[in-house]
């Protein structure tokens, strides 16, 4: 397989060439050449398969010649090894809501399906002779994700910038408490958004890029997506008839997962975004107007998000993959602060997707009704997604994925169900662990330096 890049369809590199770039050269986001669909004959195959050989199936679509089957196996035997359950997912049915629980790895949400596949594959590609210097902006999950993925790592350096006091504390906690030398957490003066712009500007500043061998793992590297498209298909076979997915969403990374899996043929009805209340993908369904507003703090940090990188794959899709025309929307995005999409790039967008807005009340009342009804905690992203499959008002049954552990969320959940939660038991003694990260203004200049200095 190889890859084209959102703004250079002529561009042709191999999975290893994208996956240590992340970014593509033209600051476009790489795609493959082309997406495959599976055959009803192949698809009923897949669906007799464990987890981890179905993963084994969709992962190495995308990564052949340069992993073959064998080597894909052996890392996903070993990046979820330490999953604490079975399957690496589990599917639950509460009333009428079937729950795809993506949480059971060892920080406590969906991030760690990609990230720990990830980790592997820096050592599996043979890429660091070289010391790598991996740069990511979190809005909470990817770092701590990130970390539990890299640390201890010989060869590779992780920073990681957060919103500084924009977080909840165990999701800090988490990531800052981590004692392996090779590990930089920066809390950066200003919100996710400006986080993940600057990441994007030191992947654009070719001799700062090739000065530090910079890497990335955030949404925008395509490997973080083939590890999300597995669910999709995994949750699909249990109930084998068309459904939706309600997908809590930030970046768009997950949900531009399961329009992949439809891609591949998957019989996926709607992909539901559930947004709170920073809703730019809600605006852009209803409107299609893409029009980023001020990042609002909520409920559910992980998705204050304004400029969701993955969606300029889905443009580039339903713009009948024309990069010149992407091309021009990113321009007018930077330049005036908006793109408008038109009528026939409305229509493909409508067909596959809804969206709907939970604000915060909202969301403390679902985790409470849903605490009260069923005995069930929610956590409060997970909780917007509950809320987008009751409002979207569609025939087909609709799976929700569950993305994070409650516990990551204790003063939202307190707020809801007046109740602590237990720490699962990997995380019994993190509030007596010392914290390490360092403060640093919103500036690129001075994240560069600090960056430039321990990357040595
Ligand atoms: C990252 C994250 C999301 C949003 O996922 P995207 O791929 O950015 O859309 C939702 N919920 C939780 C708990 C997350 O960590």
């Amino acid at each position: 397989m190889n890859y084209i890049s959102t703004r250079n369809k002529s561009l042709n590199l191999n999975f290893g060439n994208i996956f240590l770039r992340g970014l593509a050269p033209d600051g476009g986001l790489f795609l493959p050449k082309e997406i495959k669909k599976f055959s009803e004959d192949e698809l009923k195959e897949l669906s007799t398969l464990n987890y981890i050989d179905l993963g084994v199936e969709i992962i190495s679509k995308f990564c052949l010649p340069v992993l073959e089957k064998n080597k894909i196996k052996k890392l996903l035997d070993k990046a979820y090894s330490d999953f604490n359950t079975q399957n690496v997912v589990e599917i639950k049915n509460i009333d009428n809501v079937s729950l795809l629980e993506l949480y059971h790895g060892p920080t406590l949400a969906f991030k760690d399906i990609a990230m720990q596949v990830i980790g592997l594959m820096y050592e599996a590609l043979d890429l660091n002779k070289k010391k790598i210097n991996i740069v990511v902006a979190t809005s909470g999950d990817t770092g701590s994700a990130a970390i539990a993925a890299l640390k201890e790592k010989e060869n590779i350096n992780l920073f990681v910038l957060h919103p500084h006091e924009k977080i909840s504390n165990i999701q800090r906690k988490i990531m800052t408490t981590c004692d392996s030398n090779n590990i930089f957490n920066i809390a950066v003066k200003g919100n996710f958004d400006d986080c993940q712009r600057m990441v994007k500007q030191m992947f654009n500043d070719e001799e700062f890029r090739e000065k530090i061998n910079m890497s990335g793992v955030n949404s925008i590297n395509w490997a973080r997506i083939i590890c999300q498209i597995v669910y999709y298909f995994y949750a699909y076979f249990k109930f084998s008839k068309k459904v939706n997915f309600s997908v809590p969403t930030g970046n768009f990374g997950d949900i531009y997962a399961g329009y992949v899996a439809k891609k591949m043929g998957l019989p996926i009805d709607k992909l539901i975004v559930a947004t709170n209340e920073n809703d730019i993908l809600c605006r852009v369904i209803n409107s299609g107007e893409y029009r980023p507003s001020e990042t609002k703090p909520s409920l559910s940090p992980s998705m204050d998000i304004q400029v969701a990188s993955n969606f300029e794959r889905l443009l580039f899709d339903i713009s009948n993959r024309d990069d010149q025309k992407v091309i021009k929307s990113m321009d007018n995005l930077t330049k005036k602060g908006f793109f408008k999409l038109d009528n026939e790039e409305l229509k493909k967008l409508r067909e596959n997707f809804a969206a709907v807005r939970i604000n915060d009340s909202e969301t403390l009342r679902i985790i409470k009704d849903f605490f009260i009804n069923y005995g069930f905690i929610l956590d409060p992203h997970t909780a917007t997604a509950v809320g987008a499959s009751y409002k979207a008002k569609n025939k087909s049954k609709t799976i929700v994925l569950g993305t994070a552990h409650p516990f990551k969320f204790l003063e939202t959940i307190k707020l809801a169900i007046g109740k602590n939660i237990e720490p699962p038991k990997q995380f019994l003694n993190l509030s007596k662990k010392v914290e390490k990260f360092e403060i640093i203004d919103n500036k690129l200049k001075d994240i560069r330096n600090y960056i430039l200095e321990k990357a040595k």
